[in-house]
């Protein structure tokens, strides 16, 4: 039984250390650190309430790489699971080479100053990792995370090629806020105003943010507008799938979230340069933050289910076929059960998941590693006993958009 040390007490890392109490004969021991040791208190406390396990809490701040190594040769875990932000991901990377664990994250890196996700900065660490004996697995969330396992197992189940891919992500939660994200504002909105890219034919398309719009109809949510965004998981599937001509990602955002972004956006809230206020610098997007609701406070009135999925068009045996795969997440569930919305619970089971197989050594290898290199199969299984389970259906044709 393995001992793990889950860094970052926001909404993600509580479903995670929730989930992984849940399941004593996989998680030996559980220990949580962040930058503000109360809020991992309370997790804590809620676990013990919940399951009866006690999980050990450290304050820590990530970005201190001297301080985490210290950490992780006291707590002495085989694995680390981050699901801090993305400007910590290189520094945890650093400390468990140092202190030799191996790694897992949720959302690759992003430089602090610039609002650029790239897999690259973290694809550079693999001969170090090799070189270590150690393994790091990149983006076990939902997407990243359970889209490219749905992408691989559709390869490896239904289809001999994809042609193209899209990825649909549709919360259809209302959490009675005017406004408000589900998962840390800051990123979430430097992810939503970043120009959009897709995949075509061995090239990025960029247009401008939020231009490009289409209404889908969700299946236990409704129709909804959705609209085509980057998203990190295209990278990888891009460069892991080659034979994929065309990989889109599209997410819903209602009427209202888009007026408020756009305002913001036009006054300059969003801005990630530094301005001069009285005196002190601030960056205004996280300023913004410190006003915005924490998504980890949404739980208790967010009503509504997600429903995130992949479309994929491809041969079979000569023929063409296009298979829909989707989870649907109801937002009270979700809460019931580990005191967070969907939003969260959706990316900390699949942080759970990707952990178990791990330390199990099912996914095993030395150097960094993507989601979509390992079997799909044993994801598949846990998504389906542990909360997030999923459907597929044929399509009659490809996307008409
Ligand atoms: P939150 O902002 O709710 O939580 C982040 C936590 O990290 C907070 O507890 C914060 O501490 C802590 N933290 C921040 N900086 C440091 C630091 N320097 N050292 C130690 N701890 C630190 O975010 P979420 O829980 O919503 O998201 C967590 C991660 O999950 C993010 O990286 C996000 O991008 C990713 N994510 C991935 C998704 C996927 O599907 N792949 C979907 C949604 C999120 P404090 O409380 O003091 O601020």
């Amino acid at each position: 039984m393995a001992k793990v040390l889950v860094i970052g007490a926001g909404g993600v890392g509580s479903v995670a250390v929730h989930k992984m109490a849940m399941n004593p004969d996989i998680f030996g021991e559980i220990a949580l650190a962040s930058r503000t040791k109360a809020k991992c208190d309370a997790i804590a406390a809620s676990v013990k309430e919940r399951t009866g396990q006690t999980i050990a809490t450290y304050q820590i701040d990530a970005d201190d790489v001297a301080a985490t190594t210290a950490l992780l040769n006291e707590v002495t875990p085989v694995l680390v699971v981050n699901l801090a932000l993305p400007y910590q991901d290189l520094h945890i990377m650093d400390a468990c080479l140092a202190a030799g664990v191996n790694y897992m994250d949720t959302a690759n890196y992003e430089p602090i100053d610039e609002a650029k996700f790239e897999y690259k900065w973290q694809w550079a660490y693999q001969e170090r990792f090799k070189e270590a004996g150690l393994m790091a697995l990149l983006g076990s969330g939902f997407d990243p995370g359970v889209t490219s396992v749905f992408a691989t197992w559709l390869k490896k189940h239904k289809l001999d090629t994809i042609r193209t891919l899209d990825i649909l992500d549709c919360n259809g939660g209302d959490h009675g806020q005017h406004f408000a994200t589900n998962f840390n504002p800051e990123i979430n909105i430097r992810e939503v105003t970043a120009p959009a890219r897709h995949w075509l034919n061995g090239e990025w398309i960029e247009t401008p943010a939020l231009t490009i719009r289409e209404n889908f109809d969700f299946e236990a949510v409704g129709p909804k507008n959705m609209y085509l965004m980057y998203h990190e998981e295209l990278e990888s599937l891009a460069h892991h799938l080659p034979e994929i001509e065309r990989i889109r990602f599209w997410m819903t955002f209602g009427d209202a979230y888009i007026t408020h972004l756009t305002v913001l956006q036009n006054v300059g809230m969003t801005r990630i340069d530094p301005v001069i206020y009285e005196g002190k610098e601030i960056i205004p997007l996280q300023f913004l933050k410190a006003v915005l609701p924490e998504p980890a406070s949404l739980g208790a009135t967010t009503k509504g289910k997600t429903n995130i999925g992949d479309i994929a068009t491809g041969l079979k045996d000569g023929v063409e076929k296009t298979f829909y795969i989707y989870n649907i997440c109801d937002h009270e569930d979700a809460y019931h059960e580990t005191g967070n919305q969907a939003v969260s619970y959706t990316t900390g089971v699949p942080a759970m998941i990707g952990a178990a197989l791990m330390v199990q050594g099912i996914w095993k290898g030395e150097g960094v590693f993507n989601i979509e290199q390992f079997d799909p199969d044993p994801y598949m299984d846990m998504l389906n006993k542990h909360g997030l389970p999923w459907q597929v259906k044929e399509l009659a044709g490809p996307l008409a958009f």
